[in-house]
């Protein structure tokens, strides 16, 4: 069931990221692009050896000291229903450090890179929140700070948000809720 909030721009589903037919998808990678676990991995094989290439020639032409927290690095889709894939690295979560304006970067940038590239629909997963540790709800309050702000400067773009599990679906919209965002 997809559920839409800031008049139907914003979808949250459950899902498999990688089954999505969208413009484009964001990868939650790390610095080096070259894969990892989690959604990165899976994108990683769902996408085929073609992806990884694309990534080791981002790495030597762009970004030869890894991609940084809160930036993104566009490649095509290859073997994957979406167009392209958006990588961002997220912070990993540290309790002395609020490293929620990281967060909110990887979020923001990826909407820009997906509106200059002509997109009308983008994914993202849950950034941060799995092996890097970001607090799911504080996360979720990143996020709808965000939309809030960058929805309305892209107007042609529908998000949605896929969640791996019912959980978070329903923790997200909880958060949501109290923030009074549910359409
Ligand atoms: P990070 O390192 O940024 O924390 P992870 O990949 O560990 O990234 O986790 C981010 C989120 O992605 C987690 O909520 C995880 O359950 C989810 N996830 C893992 N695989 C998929 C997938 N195929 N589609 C959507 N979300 C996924």
């Amino acid at each position: 069931m997809t559920r839409t909030l800031f008049d139907q721009q914003l979808h949250v589903i459950q899902g498999d990221i990688t089954r999505l037919r969208v413009d484009a998808i964001v990868n939650a990678a790390n610095h080096s692009l070259m894969g990892g676990g989690g959604v990165d991995g899976a994108i990683h094989r769902a996408a085929g050896p073609n992806l990884k290439k694309a990534c080791r020639e981002l790495r030597e032409t762009d970004w030869p000291d890894g991609l940084p927290d809160g930036e993104v690095a566009l490649t095509d889709g290859f073997e994957l229903p979406a167009r392209y894939v958006i990588h961002t690295v997220g912070p990993v979560h540290a309790k002395t450090k609020d490293k929620s304006h990281l967060l909110a970067g990887c979020y923001r940038n990826a909407m820009r890179l997906a509106a200059e590239k002509g997109c009308e629909s983008l994914a993202f997963p849950a950034i941060s929140t799995g092996v890097y540790g970001y607090p799911f709800e504080e996360a979720a309050e990143v996020v709808l700070d965000v939309m809030r702000d960058r929805l309305p400067h892209h107007e042609a773009l529908t998000v949605t948000l896929c969640f791996f599990s019912e959980e978070d679906v329903s923790a997200f919209l909880a958060v949501a809720e109290r923030a009074g965002a549910v359409d």
